[in-house]
């Protein structure tokens, strides 16, 4: 079964966002459980959650189903101890929104070395912050993002996210999302067919596919290795409509978030639709 959404909107309260997913046709979704670009906010309120576990569970959404984001600010492989600290202390506060919620897993984007410590000793920082986390928390699964490799971001090749994997200690709460834009403007050319098998064959070799718990459905605005993270709209970028057919057509995406985090909000209900025709051709 393929799970078919969009990162939809949480303004007003997290309860928000399954009825902006319904809206539109979805059958996943992504959202924020706090504002994105503040440090803190308000703890989440019990009729908050309690009107957010009701909808979902009146519209259909089970927990394999939602695939949160956390705020842009943290870097769990932060170079100094302050950054490092700072950004421990939120991610921990997002894993608990998503137990308060019962959703069983957070999408991140690992981190950046900042050009002041090297490659591996941030990865191992991100592994760390991972661990501390974990210990804290319960139920919840950290699921690195792969990157577009933009400046000094970590997290660009599958190998760099399986180092991070090999050095976190509970392995059956980390995992992966895979962005298709991302992975595209890291090289990997998954707008054709050979390149699509390629790439997602050495996602099997280095990482594995037990451990992908969503995928980012995006087009490319830049070209194949650009390292520029643009989305585009489905169909509409460099990556082009292959990519998705592709993806919708093969059983290894089955039964994990599928998440639009395309542009133009006002057809995410056709992408939908049009992702959907795909996969069932
Ligand atoms: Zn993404
Ligand atoms: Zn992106």
């Amino acid at each position: 079964m393929k799970y078919i959404g969009a990162h939809v909107s949480s303004s007003g309260g997290v309860e928000n966002a399954p009825l902006n997913a319904k809206n539109i046709g979805a059958t996943a979704f992504a959202l924020f459980t706090k504002n994105q670009r503040q440090w803190v906010a308000a703890p989440l309120s019990d009729k908050s959650i309690e009107l957010f576990k009701e909808r979902c569970r009146e519209f259909g959404y089970l927990p394999h189903q939602i695939l949160p984001h956390d705020s842009y600010l943290i870097n769990l492989g932060h170079p100094e101890s302050e950054g490092l600290e700072k950004s421990r202390a939120a991610f921990l506060d997002e894993m608990q929104r998503c137990e308060q919620l019962g959703i069983d897993r957070l999408n991140f984007h690992p981190g950046s070395h900042l050009g002041k410590i090297s490659i591996s000793e941030s990865l191992s920082r991100v592994a760390e912050s991972i661990n501390i986390t974990l210990e804290k928390t319960r139920g919840v699964i950290a699921v690195i993002e792969n990157t577009a490799g933009q400046g000094s971001n970590l997290g660009h090749t599958f190998e760099q996210i399986a180092e991070i994997i090999h050095q976190v200690e509970d392995k059956s709460r980390v995992g992966v999302c895979v962005d298709t834009c991302h992975s595209f403007a890291a090289g990997y050319d998954l707008s054709n067919e050979k390149g699509f098998n390629e790439a997602f064959a050495h996602f099997g070799n280095t990482i594995g596919f037990q451990y992908l718990k969503g995928m980012h459905l995006n087009d490319a605005k830049k070209g194949l290795n650009s390292r520029v993270d643009r989305h585009d709209s489905i169909g509409k970028g460099t990556l082009g409509e292959e990519t998705f057919k592709l993806l919708m057509k093969d059983p290894r995406f089955d039964n994990i978030p599928l998440i639009l985090e395309t542009p133009d909000e006002e057809i995410w209900s056709r992408e939908i639709a049009q992702l959907k025709e795909w996969g069932s051709l």
